[in-house]
């Protein structure tokens, strides 16, 4: 049997590469997304002509009865659980500090605090031995935001992924004795949609110079890293963080 993987946000950009790529090597992947149905639908057509197993399933992360709902859908499609990715996230409009409203940032927690956290309880209770699963890999997809602070830009969104990082450092310590290794990756400058969110599309023209490779990076080059944590090959492997940023 396959091993199953749901992947949070896999419409568009990261979570589309990295479904991509986990389905080639053999995952049967759940394409979890909010809005973007034909995205979604497309990233399942590519998969499947490949040869590989997948399924969307509609559904907001930051919802508790959402999650519950992708989760109990993931398990009746295809018996099981295995790895999950916390991908999906978000980030809004550059400004500082002081002029972001209370509204806003409680939108980013939720997004990208509260949604990997609730995914992480649903996924305990399947995969860990505790429960008697059979164990399995979180990956969790931060940013080097959490240690560049986004000044002036977003400083709200790069605090998010610090709490991220502490998360994936206190779970794997909580978590490996029940036979789940949880790790993050931590992109940097990717080129996505995300950036239009901000309100500077080319974000990467401007900011590249600043990258030892003067280059910003693709979603495949980050899906390679996150699929390499949650497969069996990094099986001794947990607490840790690759950058996928161009040597920042
Ligand atoms: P993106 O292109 O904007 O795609 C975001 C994805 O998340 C979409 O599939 C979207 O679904 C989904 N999503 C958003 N909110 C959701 C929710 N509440 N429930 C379910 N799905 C939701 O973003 P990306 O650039 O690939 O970023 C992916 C991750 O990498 C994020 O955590 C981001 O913070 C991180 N990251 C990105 C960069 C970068 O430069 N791109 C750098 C560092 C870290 P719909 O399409 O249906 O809206």
């Amino acid at each position: 049997m396959s091993k199953v993987m749901i992947v949070t946000g896999a419409s568009r950009g990261i979570g589309a590469a990295t479904a991509k790529l986990a389905a080639s090597k053999g995952f049967a992947v759940c394409v979890n997304y909010k809005s973007h149905t034909q995205e979604a639908q497309a990233v399942v057509e590519e998969i499947q002509s490949n040869g590989g197993i997948a399924i969307a399933v509609k559904a907001d992360v930051t919802i508790v009865s959402e999650v519950n709902r992708l989760f109990t859908e993931t398990v009746k499609a295809f018996g099981g659980l295995h790895a999950l990715v916390n991908n999906a996230g978000i980030l809004e409009t550059q400004m500082r500090l002081e002029d972001m409203s209370s509204e806003r940032i409680e939108r980013i927690y939720n997004a990208n605090v509260f949604s990997p956290i609730l995914c992480i309880q649903a996924a305990i209770k399947i995969m860990s031995t505790r429960y008697q699963g059979s164990g399995g890999s979180i990956v969790n997809v931060s940013s080097v935001a959490s240690r560049l602070g986004s000044p002036r830009e977003y400083v709200d969104y790069a605090a998010s992924k610090g709490a991220i990082d502490t998360l994936t450092i206190g779970l794997a310590k909580e978590l490996a004795i029940d036979g789940i290794r949880v790790n993050a990756v931590r992109p940097g400058c990717i080129d996505t949609d995300i950036h239009a969110s901000s309100g500077e599309p080319n974000r990467i023209e401007r900011v590249k110079h600043l990258v030892p490779m003067q280059r910003g990076g693709t979603a495949a080059e980050v899906a390679s890293a996150i699929v390499w944590l949650a497969s069996d090959e990094s099986s001794y492997t947990s607490a840790s963080f690759i950058e996928v940023a161009g040597g920042n």
